[in-house]
């Protein structure tokens, strides 16, 4: 064996924001922990012509700390293989199967000699790649259990229900867990038509061969999903350790409004406790201008002080689009883009009563402030984990991805969160300020719940991580494989 202080993980990231501020942040407590001695981190990355300005703050302040050695992999280039017009999940079949193959020739040139490699659960698919070098393996989703334990069940699921699921179709039982409705479904599992589909069901199968999935979750959070996955049998033999909350502890890149991102502050300073929300859609969501202006109204009719964290909106259907900065409607155009953004009157209406960031916000920072009472979320898991971490309630807005099924567990399972629907037939801003009163309304006996339970949920989480805690221990369990 041997011996911890010599243990050198290679890391493998995908693009994104949301993978690579988790990614980040497991490097850096292996590191600094001392659980291994060296980690080479490499994160994929997509060709475009303006790279997120985000994405290469949050990097380069990384590699300024000079824990680990950071290595980008040559670009891929999409339009070999998609239009730009196609969705979303085309785009991340083709980065599913294309990263794990360019980081297995990527490595092979080079002497780096490691002794585990870590990668991210959506490039399982290294996993059977890499066998021959006969290192552990493990894979990080930065996402939660329930997830994950939707995706170890997908090799079964694809063999044992045929044809796809519709909204009227049974939820999707998952052995030990919650069952899954369809309608919050992961897109990428709804159409077997898709390649992305498959590519997913390969992901999760490769997956089923590593040596421990780790996952930026806590046991509080998820008892009854863990044990699921924990006990060996029920749904996968392979070990699954909660290893969150990782949630960053230092300010972030703030983009080039730094002037402005100070008036925030200042003006959280004067506001009653717990009297604020924060409303955000994530990184890469932007939103359309008629969703932007149902935003506002909602806002405005809750009547509630709020910070906005928001990009210029599209013309078109809102969009999301996480690995394409730089192209029409990604993150790049938005976060850069000198062009005039055009937003409609009513988000101009609206600011008496509250603070826009139409660059990059300190997302942390602001949810750490005593004057925030709630988050408007699009329920991406980081966002989800850092208000957890720092004990706001959720006013969820599911919009893709495992954002719905997230939303679900955190109204349903863990209780500190209302979930607000979004369909064609809601009358959006009428929904939203509803929701937003019942969490920020101190006189409302349900929302005085929530807000309880989500103060609960800080302590806990603080307790899930310090040494020898057990999100600690259970990253620890690295060093401990088998294999080595
Ligand atoms: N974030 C931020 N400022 C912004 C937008 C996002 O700091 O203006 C951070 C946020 O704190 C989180 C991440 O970006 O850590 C977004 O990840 P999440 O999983 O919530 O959503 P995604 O962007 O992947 O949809």
């Amino acid at each position: 064996a041997i011996s911890n202080n010599n243990h050198h993980a290679l890391l493998l990231v995908s693009p994104g924001i949301g993978h690579i501020i988790p990614a980040l942040e497991l490097a850096k407590r292996l590191v600094t922990h001392k659980i291994i001695s060296k980690l080479t981190f490499f994160y994929g990355s997509i060709k475009t012509s303006t790279p997120s300005k985000a994405e290469t703050q949050i990097l380069q302040s990384a590699i300024k700390e000079n824990l680990f050695d950071l290595i980008q992999l040559p670009p891929i280039d999409l339009s070999i293989h998609v239009s730009p017009h196609d969705t979303l999940e085309t785009k991340l079949a083709i980065i599913m199967h294309e990263i794990p193959l360019l980081f297995m020739s990527t490595i092979s040139t080079m002497n780096l000699n490691p002794t585990m490699i870590i990668t991210d659960f959506f490039f399982s698919q290294v996993i059977p790649l890499a066998k021959n070098l006969n290192l552990p393996i493990f894979a990080f989703a930065p996402t939660n259990a329930w997830v994950i334990a939707l995706s170890l069940q997908c090799p079964t699921l694809d063999k044992e229900i045929e044809g796809e699921y519709s909204i009227e179709s049974k939820p999707i039982s998952i052995p030990g867990c919650k069952s899954v409705h369809p309608l919050d479904l992961i897109p990428m599992l709804r159409d077997r038509t898709q390649r992305v589909y498959h590519e997913f069901v390969g992901v999760c199968e490769g997956a089923a061969l590593a040596d421990g999935i780790f996952v930026n979750t806590f046991h509080e959070l998820e008892p009854k999903t863990l044990e699921a996955l924990g006990s060996g049998h029920i749904i996968t033999k392979v070990p699954v350790y909660p290893v969150g909350p990782l949630v960053r502890d230092q300010r972030g890149p703030n983009g080039s409004n730094e002037g402005k991102i100070g008036d925030v502050f200042e003006w959280l300073d004067k506001q009653e406790e717990e009297s604020v929300v924060y409303v955000s859609l994530g990184s890469g969501y932007t939103m359309s201008f008629e969703e932007m202006k149902e935003m506002a109204l909602g806002l405005e009719l809750s009547g509630n002080k709020f910070v906005w964290s928001v990009r210029s909106p599209v013309t078109k259907a809102g969009t999301g689009n996480y690995f394409t900065a730089g192209e029409e409607g990604g993150i790049g155009t938005t976060l850069e883009s000198n062009n005039e953004p055009s937003f409609p009157d009513e988000f101009y209406r609206i600011q008496t009563n509250g603070i826009v960031i139409t660059d990059w916000a300190p997302q942390l920072d602001i949810l750490k402030h005593p004057s925030i009472g709630g988050f408007v979320s699009h329920c991406g898991w980081n966002s989800l984990i850092e208000s957890v971490s720092c004990g706001v309630p959720i006013i969820g807005l599911p919009l893709f991805a495992e954002q719905m099924m997230n939303a679900t567990m955190l109204m349903e399972e863990v209780g500190n969160a209302i979930r607000v629907e979004v369909s064609p037939s809601t009358n959006m801003r009428e929904e939203l300020s509803k929701a937003i009163r019942k969490i920020m309304d101190t006189d409302d006996k349900e929302g005085c719940v929530m807000r309880e339970r989500a103060k609960e949920l800080k302590q806990l989480a603080e307790r899930a991580w310090f040494h020898d805690s057990p999100s600690y221990l259970a990253l620890s369990k690295i060093t401990h494989s088998n294999g080595v």
